[in-house]
């Protein structure tokens, strides 16, 4: 059982209160709020976040990108247990995706702080640079510069949207140091970390749904993509040319999708993580026409799963029913190219010590996957244990109307700060 005072928990959630608000002011671009990668809102939510955690005797340290560390001593302080999320967003964005994380890694050591207590190891609040690809157009910069693991091409290569500015220029002006990162200078020894714990607000309706405030994440959803996908069949008169001569893209194309949708079907009945999602599927505006069979196709593919079998297996579904249909209907499909992403397990031990800290608050949660990436999966893939936290969130998020309750909020805090109170031998 935890045995936190109602007035330890209430130092959180004064913090957090205090902070969001500042946050929505401060950063307001109506509608909604605007802080952009190594912009001015960032900026102001970093040296906030760095105010909040003085007051608790909290160190600050930079990283030669700009990523910030803040770090509670622990009992032990050969190791650490890290707590992160960035605290951009995007153009007229929501308080919460990002803010949320990283607020509620410095309420947790606000709990701490009232209740005179130490972690057994310290705890370490990372608050990750330019997470949202709209600024520089390229996933998880902050989370890999911190892993001393981003490419370091991209430091003159990537541009900001509104800017035109390198990363690097970006950087330098902010008082970094870009060839420090180039170089991959790091803060962070892996060894030493024992956990990386990423708290977000849910990006869908399922925790609202379900009716829980809390999600515990086992995995983030990998990806494959065929981008740009067609298929070639041969434009005819609809009216004259029979079923059996014609090589209809179109027919054959809606044939693919629907075959498609009932194996995602089959999938989840036998309980199988996956979306499968066709976002573009277009005949070709220049030739089309109300009389004329569809001679072309362009189709666009987009997969997720957790699990890597689960991505293969539609892949290779995909090709043969694709091949099966081109041949009975005298089409050709091309998919083009293929990209991806790897999909992030969370750790089991850390899925456990979660669960059970939120059993012990009487909070109910719900075991999930992430549709959404996160900085965690960067921590994940880098070998670092790591575990993430949703909390229920109205109207999905990227939108000035992410509704997040702060009794939801305070569960979570909760739960973080029940599971960091477990003793040392929990961890390892
Ligand atoms: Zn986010």
């Amino acid at each position: 059982m935890s045995d936190w005072r109602k007035q330890d928990l209430e130092a959180g959630g004064a913090l957090a209160r205090r902070a969001f608000l500042a946050l929505e002011k401060e950063t307001a671009d109506p509608p909604g709020v605007t802080r952009k990668g190594y912009g001015k809102g960032e900026k102001f939510a970093f040296d906030l976040m760095i105010g909040e955690a003085q007051a608790l005797g909290v160190e600050h340290r930079y990283d030669a990108g700009g990523n910030l560390f803040l770090t509670y001593p622990g009992e032990d302080r050969s190791r650490v247990i890290q707590i992160g999320s960035h605290i951009d967003t995007v153009p007229h964005g929501g308080n919460y995706d990002g803010a949320a994380g990283v607020i509620a890694g410095v309420a947790a050591m606000a709990v701490f702080h009232a209740a005179g207590k130490k972690p057994p190891f310290d705890l370490c609040v990372v608050i990750t640079r330019a997470e949202e690809s709209c600024w520089f157009p390229y996933s998880y910069i902050g989370s890999r510069m911190a892993l001393g693991i981003l490419d370091p091409d991209l430091l003159d290569s990537l541009t900001r949207s509104d800017t035109g500015r390198t990363l690097a220029d970006h950087m330098a002006s902010d008082g970094f140091d870009p060839d420090g990162v180039k170089r991959g200078e790091s803060l962070i020894d892996k060894a030493k970390v024992v956990a990386h714990i990423e708290p977000h607000i849910e990006q869908a309706p399922v925790l609202i749904d379900a009716d829980v405030p809390i999600g515990v994440v086992t995995g983030i959803r990998g990806s494959f993509r065929y981008r740009t996908g067609k298929c070639e069949g041969a434009y005819s008169h609809s009216g004259a040319m029979p079923r059996k001569y014609r090589q209809d893209a179109m027919a054959a194309t809606a044939e693919l999708i629907v075959r498609m949708d009932a194996l995602w079907e089959e999938m989840l009945a036998a309980d199988r993580d996956v979306t499968i999602t066709f976002g573009e599927v277009a005949t070709n505006a220049e030739q089309h026409g109300f009389s004329k069979v569809a001679g072309e196709t362009h189709i666009c593919l987009d997969v997720r799963s957790q699990d890597q079998s689960a991505l293969d297996h539609v892949q290779a579904q995909y090709l043969a029913i694709a091949e099966e249909i081109g041949k009975r209907r005298n089409v050709k499909f091309d998919f083009g190219e293929i990209s991806g992403s790897t999909p992030a397990l969370m750790s089991e031990n850390l899925i456990g010590l979660m669960k059970s800290a939120a059993e012990e608050a009487d909070i109910p949660y719900k075991v999930m996957a992430s549709g959404a990436g996160h900085d965690a999966a960067i921590f994940a893939l880098q070998g670092v244990p790591t575990v993430m936290i949703f909390i229920r969130n109205q109207n999905g998020s990227h939108n000035p109307f992410e509704a997040m309750e702060m009794e939801d909020f305070d569960k979570a805090v909760e739960i973080l700060a029940n599971m960091l109170a477990r003793p040392a031998e929990d961890w390892l």
